[in-house]
């Protein structure tokens, strides 16, 4: 249905923007707070499914999804990654993660 697709839209923008908007080096208690939101956000994101396969992502064993918050180099790069994890899982072209930053924070270097 066409509300997931706009909604998705607007949660990525929102999503990536909150990556942009990170500290550079992230304080412990800023990182568990991070932690907190992506939690909650991975039960209460408004399209069930969704939210069920982001968590699933999020947990897989051997915790090599598991959020990266020490700082927003690393956030942004794993939230691209999530990104991509569902653009695979759509059948969408993946993005190249080394330019995340250029795409939500800096803008394009041209
Ligand atoms: P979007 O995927 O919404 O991307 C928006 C823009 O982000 C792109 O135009 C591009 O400029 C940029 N971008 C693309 N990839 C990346 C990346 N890896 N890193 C940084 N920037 C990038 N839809 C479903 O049908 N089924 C699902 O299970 C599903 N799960 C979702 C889970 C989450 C957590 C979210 C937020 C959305 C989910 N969606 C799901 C919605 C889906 O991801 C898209 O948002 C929707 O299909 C619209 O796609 P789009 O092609 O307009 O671009």
């Amino acid at each position: 249905p066409p509300d997931v697709e706009a909604l998705g839209r607007s949660t990525w923008t929102f999503l990536h923007s909150l990556t942009a908007a990170y500290p550079t080096t992230a304080t412990p208690e800023q990182q568990a707070e991070m932690r907190s939101f992506l939690n909650l956000f991975s039960r209460l994101y408004p399209c069930w499914v969704c939210a069920d396969d982001f968590r699933a992502w999020m947990n897989e064993p051997g915790g090599r999804n598991q959020p990266r918050l020490a700082g927003r180099a690393e956030f942004g790069h794993w939230m691209c990654e999530a990104h991509n994890a569902v653009n695979r899982k759509l059948g969408k072209k993946e993005f190249d993660c080394r330019f995340w930053e250029e795409r939500w924070r800096t803008g394009w270097k041209d």
